[in-house]
């Protein structure tokens, strides 16, 4: 039997389920399926467990760092891992749960567990379950990559799934990828009390920032005790006894490194291959991503992708914005565009890195008049009272339209900082609005109109 809806949604990402209610809400009968756990990455596997990680491993590290404010800590500074894991599984199911209640209260909303598998352009199986509709969502989202490395089929790996599920510390984690995913399980072990390396393939760890960023990031981590190689070629895995690792030509460095636990954080895989999606003519790129336009429509008609899925984003406000893009295009006769949007993200190592619009090296490179800005944290007079002074801020203007093209803010509060420069972008106000604002003191953001009062020609 066939159940025929207005709307099909697959997958209850970050965009699937807010597309679902708002739908159902506008009075059409909605079917959204999850052939997992709810909330997709973000909520089980992404950002929510590993920033509750990261909480606890600021908690570890300013304990230890406790005398340096005058505070006395009794006893040496240890990490109960099941407590941390507990508080983490508490945090997650929260939200888990009040997104599966969410859908399954709202009327016209149907929910469906199980894979979803195109049968035609406008029709898919879910077990015994055909069901039907004119409009298709696709929000099915990424998993880690696993590389076809020599020794891969041979050696136990962990990715960031299984290794959130871990309740005892790793002895030595070795980590290979020296990306956002390997940066912040680096140092949040490190942090817990296991021994760190962390092996990268490119010249510099984070390789899409500028060289001076992806430095002062490395800094940061080995200062912590981490240890780190890059430009490690030709990496093959390795088991020795009960060890676990890696071997590279490495520039730097001993060639091999061996520890209890490994970390794969290779990049990301689109969920596409097992979608059925030939059945329907749906077109993906060479990397498996569905190939949409800026409207997120796919090349068949009625079909949308959203989210990880599509290769347009990446992150949890991208897809959330895909929500918002499809929602404002179809329900609100809007004209909304992905093109539109500034690319935005942050990486939640201590300090954070927060990112909008361009870098030094893209605005060298657009071939406009650009001014720079920059400040270490040891002249931002919050950071050194909270005894936080690593990193710096970096602001570029476009010396003729006086408008902002991007921000780099590496330091203590640079996460919720880089909304400043990011609003502005989006208000395309001139950098003129912000050097004359009163900001409040203290903070990082007051420093940000000074650092426009000493722009420099690139
Ligand atoms: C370790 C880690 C940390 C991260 N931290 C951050 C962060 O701090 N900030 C940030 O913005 N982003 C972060 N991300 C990225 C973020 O998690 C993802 O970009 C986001 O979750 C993508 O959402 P999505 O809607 O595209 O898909 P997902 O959240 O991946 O959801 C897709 C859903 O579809 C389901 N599904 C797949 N195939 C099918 C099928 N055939 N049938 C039915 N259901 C299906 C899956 O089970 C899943 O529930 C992190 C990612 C990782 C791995």
């Amino acid at each position: 039997m066939k159940n025929t809806f207005d709307a099909l949604v697959i997958g209850c990402g970050q965009s699937g389920p807010s597309l679902a209610v708002r739908m159902a809400n506008s009075g059409r009968r909605v079917a959204i399926v999850e052939r997992g756990r709810f909330g997709g990455t973000c909520v089980n596997t992404g950002c929510i467990p590993t920033k509750t990680l990261v909480a606890s491993a600021k908690v570890a590290e300013m304990a230890r760092r406790a005398a340096e404010f005058g505070v006395k800590v009794a006893s040496p500074v240890g990490v109960d891992m099941k407590r941390v894991k507990a508080r983490k599984d508490e945090i997650t199911g929260k939200s888990r749960g009040g997104l599966e209640s969410w859908l399954r209260s709202t009327p016209n909303c149907t929910v469906y567990q199980g894979h979803a598998r195109f049968e035609a352009p406008n029709e898919i199986r879910v077990g015994e379950e055909l069901l039907a509709a004119p409009q298709i969502f696709i929000d099915v989202g990424g998993r880690a990559t696993i590389p076809s490395l020599r020794g891969v089929k041979e050696t136990p790996y962990l990715t960031n799934s299984t290794l959130l599920e871990l309740e005892t510390l790793p002895r030595h984690l070795v980590i290979v990828g020296g990306g956002y995913v390997g940066l912040e399980f680096g140092q949040i072990f490190r942090r817990f009390g296991s021994e760190v390396s962390i092996i990268e393939k490119a010249a510099r760890l984070i390789p899409q920032e500028d060289e001076d960023v992806s430095k002062e990031v490395q800094a940061i981590l080995e200062r912590e005790g981490i240890h780190i190689r890059i430009n490690a070629k030709c990496i093959e895995l390795l088991t020795e006894g009960e060890e676990v690792g890696a071997r590279m030509d490495c520039l730097e460095g001993a060639p091999e490194v061996m520890g209890s636990h490994l970390l794969l954080a290779m990049g990301r895989t689109p969920n596409t291959s097992d979608l059925g999606l030939e059945k329907a003519g749906v077109a993906r790129d060479a990397e498996g991503y569905i190939v949409v336009d800026n409207e997120l429509r796919t090349n068949v008609p009625g079909i949308w992708a959203l989210g990880d899925c599509n290769g347009r984003g990446g992150f949890t406000h991208t897809s959330y914005n895909d929500f918002e893009i499809v929602a404002a295009n179809l329900l609100d006769h809007g004209t909304r565009s992905v093109a539109d949007r500034i690319k935005a993200y942050n990486l939640y190592v201590d300090p954070p890195l927060g990112r909008c619009g361009m870098t030094e090296h893209e605005a060298r490179s657009s071939g406009r008049r650009v001014l720079m800005g920059m400040r270490p944290m040891t002249r931002v007079g919050r950071a050194v009272e909270k005894g936080e002074t690593q990193g710096f801020m970096k602001v570029l203007v476009d010396a003729d339209s006086k408008e902002f093209l991007g921000a780099t803010i590496l330091g203590t509060g640079g996460d919720e900082v880089i909304h400043c420069v990011l609003d502005m972008m989006y208000a395309r106000a001139p950098y003129t609005v912000m050097q004359r604002a009163m900001h409040i003191h203290p903070t990082v953001s007051e420093l940000l109109p000074t650092v426009l009062d000493e722009l420099q020609p690139l």
